[in-house]
């Protein structure tokens, strides 16, 4: 396995960042997680317009440009001879000294991971995932903005404790205002009556899949709906089901003890799911 730190390829025993990088002390930096399907990146703009953004909220300089970035995604690719992958690029603050303060980091830290990748859930795609609605809050707009993918993922970690402890397969969050929010590490959506409803989003990230999801959806005739919801909107939901990079479109059957549905992945699920496996098939960077 060759990993991508700045500008050099290593070996994966001989690729290490400093311990008084920023990213390693205080989980100061931004990542992406990224999608390769028979070669081809999927949605590679996408993602690095969101790594660029959630750089710049936190006022982190990337310290190559975005064209840059894509070539080194993509030789990071090839030299891993990957044809499903997952592409993992990380920037962190870079070496400081142990105070907080990013002025004392001269230069930001550029790795790119890459691994060979399958269907994150297995069988759970046929028979749906558990998932606990869990007490531990997203964080909200006016602290860290969810739409930034940045590297603390404390509070999502908590919330997958808190289901695995409860039988869950998947955590459901809710914003501070008792609002669903999204997954530990996916977006969220609910069909009732044939209309399919998803958070709007300030209170979640920002999902490309999720993207794909309403563009599939679109493309089916289903009309999709962005509105806050509670968790009677999820509790007597027909279906429910996630979106994201790992978890592609998985259906939730089960929600703290209550049968979503018939208990089964419901029919506007299962055209999501067929149609996004199509589509990841057909687009990407080469
Ligand atoms: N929500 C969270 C908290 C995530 O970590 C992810 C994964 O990136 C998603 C949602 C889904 O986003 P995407 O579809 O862009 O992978």
């Amino acid at each position: 396995m060759q990993i991508y730190i700045d500008g050099n390829f290593y070996p994966k025993e001989e690729a290490k960042v400093s311990v008084f990088d920023h990213g390693f002390l205080y989980g100061d930096g931004v990542f992406e997680g990224i999608r390769g399907y028979s070669g081809r990146i999927f949605r590679l703009g996408e993602h690095l317009d969101r790594l660029y953004d959630s750089a710049k909220t936190i006022d982190l300089k990337i310290p190559i440009t975005k064209e840059e970035m894509t070539a080194a995604i993509i030789e990071t690719c090839k030299r891993n001879n990957l044809k499903d992958a997952y592409i993992r690029p990380i920037v962190s603050r870079g070496v400081g000294d142990l105070g907080l303060d990013p002025r004392k980091c001269s230069k930001a830290c550029v790795v790119i991971m890459a691994v060979e990748w399958g269907a994150m859930y297995g069988d759970l795609y046929e028979k749906g995932l558990k998932a606990i609605t869990v007490s531990v809050r997203r964080n909200p707009a006016e602290a860290l903005p969810p739409n930034v993918k940045s590297l603390n993922y404390l509070n999502n970690i908590l919330a997958k404790i808190e289901a695995n402890c409860k039988g869950g397969d998947e955590a459901i969050f809710f914003d501070t205002n008792g609002y669903v929010s999204e997954g530990s590490g996916d977006n969220i959506f609910v069909v009732k009556n044939g209309v399919i409803i998803t958070p709007p989003t300030l209170n979640n990230l920002r999902g490309i899949t999720r993207m794909v999801a309403i563009e599939i959806a679109n493309s089916l005739g289903f009309s999709v709906v962005e509105r806050n919801m509670g968790y009677y909107d999820l509790y007597c939901a027909d279906e429910v089901f996630v979106t994201g990079t790992a978890a592609e479109v998985a259906p939730i059957t089960w929600i703290d003890g209550r049968d979503i549905g018939t208990g089964k992945p419901g029919p506007v699920t299962r055209q999501c799911m067929e149609q996004f496996k199509n589509v990841v098939q057909k687009e990407g960077t080469q």
